[in-house]
């Protein structure tokens, strides 16, 4: 197990601490020792499973090893300080958190509550890599349920839908998603679950060859355009497919986009060219193209949409959309950032250690965001992936997204210091507030008391650090003024 695990992070993190993996693997299987699961297999194996499952995140060594020792205090005579002795205090915490939410007993049913529910659960857990490790236990758990009685079952599978689900959908994290709804699909509404998943089957087995011969057909034109591409099935999802006939108020035999492929390429460029060579090669169904790369989802998605029509009228949704974009997709914006830096790495130069901190940061405060409004802006302006760094006259290197003002350094530097900016000195020159920063500059903000933000500034800042505070600012003195 060990060595799948080891495997499995050196291909995204070649110079992973692997001692101290393997000490948590070890200390796992001892505190586990004796201990066997539902299934009757060795407990430290759900341990395993879970830490391998975030694998596909491509997360830190600190919660792999965390997710090694999850149960640890919950199930075993280990208590804290012992886990900080040997761990230190990052992974130690971050088993508490997982160990806190258990204790979360989420007895009330209603989904009205679900919302406040993880609203506290958010407020409770500091750090949002304890909710997705959750997340990644309660996928296994529910992989293996059939192992519990039948009440249990439905109890698991119900909190799973009303409380797991949604994180995992705000994270953009749809490969779980996608898993947990169906599991749970087959546990809540088993008849449901069992008659759609039979004629979903036929309906497969009836198109093989119209679906074989869409591919082949893609993959010939392509082929002798020279563009690089791959092309992925479509997983089927029948909670989504049960959803859509609910939605649309139509039986199973009428629902029409069954089938989709994903064709996976290099550029964006190579996207739209794909699309024409599609366009001109297959008969499109007609408002079936939707362009999610010029206008990304609320989550980031990018894709492009377009349904045609293949050999004895089977209709197949095709999506287009580069590694990077595909990526995204599947694990969301958690992984996203991991996948970028591991390919950023020897331009890097200037952020030695990976910034796991700031961008779980950030992917709390999505989970936190009420307004969508604002919620979009700060996706698109945080998502922008490039990076700059400047410094403090004292030394401190400040990160900033890539077309950062001097008003937005200000903000990052302090709140107070921001709302008081006066102006700022760029390598000893006085610049003007719009200023664009780049890497390597050092900043001096200038105060003055008197100073206030002004609705001119929303248009000055890129950062949704500094907007949110200069709309808070001007929320509050808005009778004064
Ligand atoms: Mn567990």
């Amino acid at each position: 197990m060990i060595e799948k695990l080891k495997r499995a992070i050196s291909e995204y993190m070649p110079e992973a601490d692997f001692n101290l993996l393997e000490k948590a693997f070890t200390f796992a299987s001892n505190a586990h020792f004796c201990q066997t699961r539902a299934t009757g297999e060795p407990y430290v194996n759900h341990c395993f499973e879970v830490a391998m499952i975030l694998t596909e995140l491509r997360l830190d060594v600190s919660t792999i090893c965390a997710a090694l020792l999850h149960d640890i205090i919950e199930d075993t005579l280990v208590v804290r300080e012992e886990l900080k002795e040997e761990f230190g205090e990052e992974i130690t915490a971050l088993i508490e958190g997982v160990t806190k939410i258990n204790k979360y007993k989420y007895e009330d049913q209603l989904t009205a509550q679900a919302e406040n529910w993880r609203k506290m659960l958010l407020a409770v857990v500091k750090d949002t890599r304890v909710i997705i490790i959750k997340l990644a236990d309660r996928l296994h758990n529910m992989r293996t349920i059939k192992y519990l009685t039948p009440d249990k079952q439905k109890k698991i599978a119900q909190e799973t839908l009303t409380l797991y689900t949604p994180f995992a959908h705000r994270l953009g994290i749809y490969m779980w998603k996608g898993e947990l709804e169906d599991l749970t699909f087959e546990i809540l509404e088993p008849e449901k679950y069992n008659e759609i998943r039979i004629k979903w089957q036929l309906r497969s087995e009836n198109n093989m060859k119209n679906l074989a011969n869409v591919e082949s057909q893609i993959n010939e034109k392509l082929g002798s355009a020279e563009i690089p591409f791959r092309i992925l099935a479509r997983p089927k999802n029948l909670y989504g497919i049960y959803k859509k006939m609910q939605r649309q108020e139509k039986p199973f035999s009428s629902i029409q986009d069954l089938f989709g492929m994903r064709i996976i390429t290099d550029t964006e460029e190579h996207c739209y060219q794909i699309l024409s060579i599609v366009q001109s090669e297959f008969e499109i169904v007609e408002n079936s193209f939707t362009d999610y790369i010029a206008v990304p989802k609320n989550n980031m998605y990018q894709s492009i949409h377009t349904t045609v029509v293949g050999d004895n009228g089977i209709i197949v949704e095709v999506q287009i959309r580069t590694e990077d974009m595909h990526k995204r997709a599947e694990y969301g914006i958690a992984a996203h950032w991991r996948y970028k830096e591991s390919f950023d790495k020897k331009n890097a130069a200037t952020s030695k250690t990976v910034d796991t901190e700031s961008h779980l940061e950030f992917i709390k405060h999505i989970l936190e965001s009420k307004d969508s409004d604002e919620f979009l802006t700060a996706i698109k302006t945080e998502c922008n992936f490039e990076q700059i760094y400047v410094a403090t006259p004292k030394g401190r290197v400040i990160k900033l997204p890539e077309g950062s003002t001097a008003l937005d350094f200000a903000y990052a530097v302090h709140s107070d210091i921001g709302d008081t900016c006066m102006g700022v000195k760029v390598d000893g020159k006085i610049v003007s507030l719009d200023y664009k920063l780049t890497t390597g500059q050092t900043c001096e903000v200038l105060t003055r008391k008197n100073i206030k933000p002004t609705e001119h500034w929303l248009d000055i800042v890129v950062t949704a650090q500094a907007k949110s505070r200069i709309r808070k600012y001007l929320r509050e003195n808005k009778n004064k003024r």
